[in-house]
């Protein structure tokens, strides 16, 4: 039960938007796509719910092929990044729009139940008889996710739906739209190009970039082995550093050498070193300035940039002719152009092949 995406193309004017995309999705599961700009998300999410049709490819809902099914004739729900409200019609009438011209006949009865079920979610029951133009970007937000709620589709698709809502009301949605739609079942799938947005909410996520899927499984799995830098860096607050390391083999085992001053024992994986050049990725946050356990590899650094973050502070260092962002969880004062001694979690480190740019 839930949603197939098999083998998935769709180009336009001879660009593949979407490449060979497949993807299963299990009931429950609330899936959030992530990925850059022109990324295909939006396509995806269009051909998933019926809106458009692949150009090769094949969706099945619970089984059942519906590649051929129109959208509403299709168990789905879209929130779009525009609020889509009917302006002549008050929020009330929005969100009961999709019961009104369902095929099933709903009751006056139940048609304001519904409405004010979801409402009450939302939070936006005393604000049901304005107009669109009455209220807050963010409540007609909440409206347009009411609407898609009351129809109790069993699959949810929402495409980047806190976009054009300020830092603080998307803060508040985020929180409360993680309870909302994983109290419904079902599907969810969700659009973001904001990491923050997967990590606080998803299940499961999936990276998109120039129209292929990269990446997909369970979050905690996505964020602890990321295939490719690029979903490294995604997936990394503030950043993930790349640095290029060269391997070098002995007889007893392995070290990789990120620079002169910075060689890091792995010898545990050196059976499994098979390229001579890596890139490393190490997270800010697995760089610190205390050997806080014997695995923590020391080296000089110059810093370039220090932002006290309330309780955090985040630096910018150069080592070796590269700048490193270090996040450290404490708040401490550097001066620009003061040498420091740094050290970074061996144990936390990626290495992703060097070619993956070209999948
Ligand atoms: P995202 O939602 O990740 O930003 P889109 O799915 O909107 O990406 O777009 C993927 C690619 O397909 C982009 O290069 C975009 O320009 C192109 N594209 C999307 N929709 C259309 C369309 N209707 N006509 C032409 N090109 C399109
Ligand atoms: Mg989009």
């Amino acid at each position: 039960m839930g949603i197939v995406v098999e083998s998935v193309s769709k180009s336009f004017s001879g660009t593949f938007a979407l490449k060979d995309v497949s993807v299963s999705i299990e009931d429950g599961q609330f899936v959030t796509f992530l990925g850059p700009l022109g990324a295909g998300k939006t396509t995806l999410l269009r051909i998933m719910c019926g809106i458009d049709r692949p150009d090769s490819g094949r969706i099945y809902y619970d089984g059942q092929d519906v590649t051929d099914v129109a959208v509403q004739k299709r168990p789905v729900a879209m929130v779009y990044q525009q609020f889509v409200n009917y302006p002549s019609m008050t929020l009330y009438e929005n969100i009961a729009s999709p019961l009104r011209v369902s095929r099933r006949k709903y009751s006056k009865g139940e048609i304001e139940k519904r409405v004010h079920e979801s409402a009450d979610l939302l939070g936006i029951r005393q604000i049901l008889g304005h107009y669109p133009e009455e209220v807050s970007g963010g409540q007609k937000q909440r409206a347009a996710i009411a609407r898609a709620l009351t129809k109790d589709a069993k699959f949810i698709f929402l495409d980047e739906p806190l976009a054009n809502l300020d830092y603080k009301l998307r803060e508040e949605l985020r929180g409360e739209l993680k309870e909302i739609l994983r109290r419904k079942g079902g599907v969810v799938v969700y659009a973001t190009p904001e990491a923050v947005d997967a990590l606080s909410m998803a299940s499961h996520v999936g990276y998109i970039e120039n129209g292929q899927l990269w990446q997909y499984g369970a979050l905690k799995h996505v964020y602890r082995y990321p295939q490719f830098k690029e979903v490294g860096r995604y997936f990394s607050y503030p950043t993930m550093n790349i640095l290029p390391g060269t391997v070098e083999k002995y007889a007893k085992g392995a070290a990789l050498v990120l620079s002169d001053d910075l060689r890091v024992d792995v010898s545990r994986i050196a059976d499994q070193l098979d390229q001579e050049v890596y890139q490393v990725g190490i997270r800010a946050y697995n760089i610190s300035t205390s050997k806080e356990h014997a695995e923590m590899v020391p080296f000089q650094a110059e810093v370039e940039l220090s932002e006290e973050l309330g309780s955090d502070t985040e630096l910018h260092v150069r080592h070796n002719g590269q700048t490193l962002v270090v996040l450290l969880q404490e708040f401490a004062r550097h001066e620009i152009g003061q040498k420091v001694t740094l050290y970074l979690d061996s144990t936390r480190l990626f290495l992703f092949h060097p070619h993956t740019n070209e999948l």
